[in-house]
């Protein structure tokens, strides 16, 4: 799974999408082999991951989770378990995202406790970490980022790390080049080559192109934009775009 020469696009849904929301997952399926030069990853809700992950197990797309509790079994009401989640046919799960965070509380302990318990169930977690605005502001944006990923990775690999900066999420508003190129720079050198990393907050077919070609950016993870299929695809076609650049300069 763990390709970095093809760019990642994943949706994170987030509390969006209902049965109807089918007919999206199907066009996106449909237009698989046009975007066969990225790899698609869909987290849409609980309540859809297991009818997403039938409807696109003969395909190349992959379902994923936006959460996940980190005990396998147990008095734990409302919370789902990994293996749970493997078990409805998802492949990922997203861990860590800026709004459980602020809004649930979850510590990096609690992070790593959630990436360790998808890796054992055989999920990839996508671990999610990114600077607040007044951290940015005070010039601390990568020591902020840097503490996250000290506290948030399990040991090992097979996870995907996710740089999002809380202030440009749902925000309209993104880094410049050279701050994304600069915080990708120094998360890959703490995580080392193998794993992916994933610029998301704000992207959307309008800047999809120019954020996929900054150096260290193996893909997307996209929230607004990829809840119609249209739009999704339209910042996948991007990283193809992005490819044929990359050949054309060799
Ligand atoms: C997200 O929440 O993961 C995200 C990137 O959201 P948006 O694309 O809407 O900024």
């Amino acid at each position: 799974m763990n390709d970095r020469t093809r760019k990642l696009i994943a949706g994170n849904w987030k509390m969006n999408g209902f049965r109807h929301s089918i007919a999206e997952l199907d066009a996106i399926i449909r237009a698989l082999d046009d975007a066969a030069h990225a790899e698609l990853w869909v987290f849409p809700p609980f309540t859809l991951i297991a009818e997403f992950a039938a409807r696109a197990a003969a395909s190349s797309l992959l379902i994923g989770a936006q959460n996940v509790h980190a005990e396998p079994c147990g008095a734990r009401t409302g919370d789902i378990s990994a293996e749970m989640l493997a078990d409805a046919g998802a492949k990922a799960v997203i861990v860590g995202h800026s709004e459980r965070r602020a809004d649930c509380g979850e510590t990096d302990e609690a992070v790593r406790a959630k990436a360790e318990a998808a890796l054992r169930a055989g999920l990839e977690p996508v671990i999610c970490v990114g600077e607040t605005e007044a951290e940015r502001d005070a010039g601390r944006a990568i020591e902020a980022v840097r503490r996250q990923l000290a506290g948030s990775l399990p040991g090992g690999g097979g996870f995907v790390v996710a740089y999002e900066p809380v202030w440009a999420i749902g925000t309209g508003r993104t880094p410049s080049r050279d701050e994304i190129a600069e915080m990708h720079a120094a998360i890959r050198a703490e995580i080392g080559g193998a794993a992916r990393l994933l610029y998301g907050g704000s992207v959307k077919p309008q800047n999809a192109a120019d954020l996929l070609m900054i150096p260290n950016v193996d893909g997307a993870l996209v929230g607004g934009a990829s809840l119609k299929a249209a739009d999704f695809l339209a910042i996948a076609r991007s990283a193809r775009a992005d490819a044929s650049s990359r050949s054309a300069a060799s």
